[in-house]
């Protein structure tokens, strides 16, 4: 089925021709219709399934058929996020699919001046994409109105309905119409919060997809050994060996990103980082940099990079074991987007193996081990050495059981040489 066959209005159809949008991911195809139909709707689809485009699309398309008008202040469909990157990030999603259709679409997060936001919301909008705390402000201060919401949608749902956030969504939920449709989408979901988003909706939710696997298959994701201390010196190596791709590394906390950035300056890596205590203007520069540059290393926290979509992210390194054993599903997930593939690869100290017995619980099966010989993980604290075996054969490997293509490995192995003849 492809998208041209489906009944939506033809100015959609025509964005989604424009961006090479030809036929629907599983996750559209099964939701897209649901929602057309206007049916509450709870979709679990592993990351990188196009989960954006399964909501934005037949949210617009009921926006144009209701045919109902924003008054000042007015929002008709509110899209809820966790994070000021998300939202500017779908923002721009229904923009490429809603260019040719009229509607109104604006995002409003804090940690920037919401003078230009209320200027967005002063004639009404189709759409709002916020984040919750500022959506807050802009209400309490009479700039926004949501009293005729048609669309509620919560992306990355399982986050909106934890503790952090529940209040707020209970909250706004209380100022949005009772007959409206609600939309909930995430990549993971437990019983707990399957049960709160029930509790939320009055029609039943018609739509799961969970799939047995809860890594997308377009990731290959491995763990090696490798001690605290050491760490840094196999994050080096990857990168210097990896040098034409672009990295994102995930670390626990702010303090640990500082860290890592400052220990990969003294070797001549220079690495964007982002985590919640920069600031918005900063940490949005630095995720624009990091996708518009053809090869870089970027430093993120869990907060930071949820739903983060940036095509090309070849590698994710998980340089400390994430804390919430869902969230390696999310960090692993910002590669293998799309029709991409990616390598994941996870540095797990000996501290951190109840953390990964955690993760392999919660995944329902064992991450594949990456065995390093002695010799090897040595050869890879004293860089100076030539390796035997290195990184970039097992990453080789990697790519060969993930057919991912010759060119590339032949890229990788034409750089190395230039690298050799540069040392000589
Ligand atoms: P998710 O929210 O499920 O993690 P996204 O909505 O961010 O995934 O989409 C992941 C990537 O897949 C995006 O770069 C998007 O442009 C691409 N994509 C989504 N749907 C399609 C499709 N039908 N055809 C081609 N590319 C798609
Ligand atoms: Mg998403």
């Amino acid at each position: 089925m492809h998208f041209s066959r489906y009944h939506i209005s033809d100015s959609i159809k025509k964005s989604l021709e424009e961006h090479g949008f030809i036929k629907p991911t599983d996750i559209q195809f099964k939701a897209i219709p649901s929602i057309l139909k206007g049916e509450d709707v709870l979709a679990v689809a592993q990351t990188g399934t196009g989960k954006t485009a399964a909501f934005a699309i037949p949210a617009m398309e009921r926006l144009l058929s209701s045919g109902r008008r924003a008054e000042p202040s007015q929002v008709r469909c509110l899209v809820m996020v966790p994070t000021r990157e998300l939202a500017s990030q779908i923002e721009s999603v229904f923009k490429k699919f809603g260019a040719h259709t009229g509607l109104k679409i604006v995002s409003t997060y804090g940690g920037v001046d919401q003078n230009p936001q209320t200027n967005g919301l002063n004639k009404g909008v189709d759409v709002l994409i916020s984040t919750p705390g500022r959506m807050f402000d802009l209400r309490n201060q009479g700039f926004l109105d949501l009293s005729v919401v048609e669309i509620l949608v919560l992306d990355e749902a399982d986050q909106m309905l934890a503790p952090g956030f529940i209040r707020d969504i209970r909250d706004a939920i209380k100022h949005i119409p009772g007959r409206r449709q609600t939309l909930f989408f995430s990549a993971t979901i437990n019983e707990e919060i399957k049960d709160l988003a029930y509790s939320l909706v009055r029609n039943a939710i018609r739509i799961q997809i969970s799939p047995k696997d809860r890594v997308s298959k377009n990731v290959n994701h491995q763990v090696a050994f490798i001690e605290m201390d050491d760490k840094r010196f196999f994050l080096e190596r990857l990168i210097k060996e990896q040098a034409e791709e672009r990295i994102l590394v995930f670390v626990r906390t702010k303090v640990r990103a500082e860290r890592v950035q400052a220990a990969m300056a003294r070797v001549g890596i220079e690495a964007g980082i982002i985590h919640g205590g920069r600031d918005q203007a900063e940490r949005m520069e630095v995720l624009d940099k990091f996708r518009n540059a053809s090869a870089a290393v970027l430093i993120a926290t869990d907060v930071s990079a949820r739903g983060i979509d940036i095509p090309g992210v070849r590698y994710v390194v998980n340089y400390d074991l994430p804390d919430e054993a869902e969230n390696y599903v999310h960090r692993v997930g910002r590669t293998g987007r799309g029709m991409e593939k990616g390598f994941a690869i996870s540095f797990c100290a000996t501290e951190e193996k109840p953390q990964l017995e955690e993760i392999e619980e919660f995944l329902g099966k064992p991450v594949t081990h990456l065995s390093i010989n002695r010799d090897d993980y040595q050869m890879s604290l004293a860089l100076s050495e030539k390796p035997k075996a290195d990184w970039k054969d097992l990453i080789e490997q990697a790519k060969n059981e993930l057919g991912i293509g010759l060119a590339q490995a032949g890229k990788v192995k034409q750089k190395s040489k230039t690298k050799k003849s540069q040392k000589k």
